[in-house]
């Protein structure tokens, strides 16, 4: 198979985690005999010194020419302080709106080799895997009327909820066919007791589930979803939601993996006629400034967003378990980053990129 990729190191770690996750890509197409086309282009706070924009033309052109796009991660301090327009994160919101990504994945599932640094308890956490399915172009985060009118006592706030039955419908058909890969189990949060969003969300589940009589499915509240999460997370294979439930749970969901090194993503758009989605894969981390150019960034979200690519964007699930068994092999082997608290010298990001790539 042809595989054109877009490689979009970004920022600080970025560049370090997609270096390895790089060579694990090689690995695996020298390994599986698939041709690897590799582009590279700029994004975020480097973009922005060598373009002076965060999200140069030339980007957007490669990235809607690529099959698939594997981002590091944007952000340098120096920017911190400007207005958002002129900021390294304005490149990570242009890439994702320019390919249409509208729902955003995130597994979580908890190794063996790292149940002691979950901050839940052993019996609880063990065997934990699911994937957290946000909805990521609506909602919220994008409705009008928006801002504050008003000063001091008088001021006056408002946001807007807002969802089409389009778009609830086409991010439901995503998750339905992601649990009928799985263990066939879809859980659909909304808070429908209280806002019509979330009504008119369970109404198009309701009308969408007979497409998919396969799968079994059940509806949690926000609120009660957020406490079955740490009571008992291995209830959970696929778990659909808007954007900012989906926001706040993925984050609780990503802690019980242990170390934020460890997750990745995938941001997902509309399907190619060859079947594949369009998309884009990233660790969930950011440029984290503060070990940047130390060779201390652990590598294995990066190199789970290279799994992830290989099935959703091209549909090679033996290579994308391979991945994931290498990952797993490393873990076990204790040849990991000073996150992960190993008991002896922490190996360096390209030793722990080394040793999957030999896993493979
Ligand atoms: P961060 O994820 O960069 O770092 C948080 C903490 O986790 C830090 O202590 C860091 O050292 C550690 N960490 C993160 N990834 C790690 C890895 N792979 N291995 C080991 N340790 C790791 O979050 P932050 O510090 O809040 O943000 C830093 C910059 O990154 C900011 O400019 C922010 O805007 C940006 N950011 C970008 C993205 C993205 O590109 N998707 C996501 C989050 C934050």
């Amino acid at each position: 198979m042809d595989l054109r990729i877009l490689t979009v190191p970004g920022d600080g770690i970025g560049t370090e985690v997609t270096h390895e996750a790089v060579r694990v890509l090689e690995r695996v197409c020298s390994r599986y005999g698939h041709q690897l086309h590799l582009t590279e282009a700029l994004l975020g706070g480097i973009a922005i010194h060598k373009t002076g924009n965060p999200f140069p033309e030339e980007t957007r052109k490669l990235a809607l020419e690529a099959d698939a796009t594997l981002m590091g991660a944007v952000g340098l301090p120096e920017f911190d302080k400007m207005p958002p327009d002129k900021r390294p994160e304005k490149g990570l919101l242009g890439i994702r709106k320019a390919l249409g990504v509208y729902a955003n994945l995130r597994p979580v599932r908890t190794y063996s080799a790292l149940i002691d640094s979950s901050p839940l308890k052993n019996h609880l956490v063990e065997g934990t895997d699911m994937i957290i399915v946000r909805e990521l172009t609506g909602g919220i985060y994008y409705g009008t009327p928006r801002g504050i009118t008003g000063e001091g006592t008088q001021a006056h706030a408002v946001n807007t909820m807002a969802y089409t039955y389009d778009e609830i419908a086409r991010i439901l058909r995503m998750a339905f066919q992601l649990a009928r890969g799985r263990r066939k189990k879809l859980t659909s949060v909304d808070k429908s007791n209280v806002l019509e969003c979330s009504q008119l969300w369970r109404k198009v589940v309701l009308e969408i589930a007979p497409e998919f009589p396969d799968v079994t499915l059940d509806h949690l509240l926000v609120d009660n979803c957020a406490m079955q999460l740490v009571l008992n997370p291995r209830r959970f294979d696929v778990l659909v939601t808007e954007n900012m439930f989906g926001d706040i749970l993925s984050d609780e969901g990503g802690v019980l993996a242990g170390s934020i090194g460890m997750l990745p993503s995938a941001s997902l758009g509309d399907r190619r006629p060859s079947g594949a989605w369009v998309g884009l894969y990233e660790p969930v981390h950011g440029s984290a400034p503060d070990i940047a150019g130390q060779g201390k960034a652990n590598p294995l979200g990066a190199i789970g967003s290279v799994a992830a690519m290989l099935e959703y964007s091209f549909g090679l699930k033996k290579e994308a378990a391979a991945v994931n068994a290498a990952i797993e092999q490393v873990l076990n082997s204790g040849r990991v980053t000073a996150d992960l608290k190993p008991k002896g010298t922490p190996a360096t990001t390209g030793e722990v990129g080394a040793a999957v790539c030999e896993a493979i």
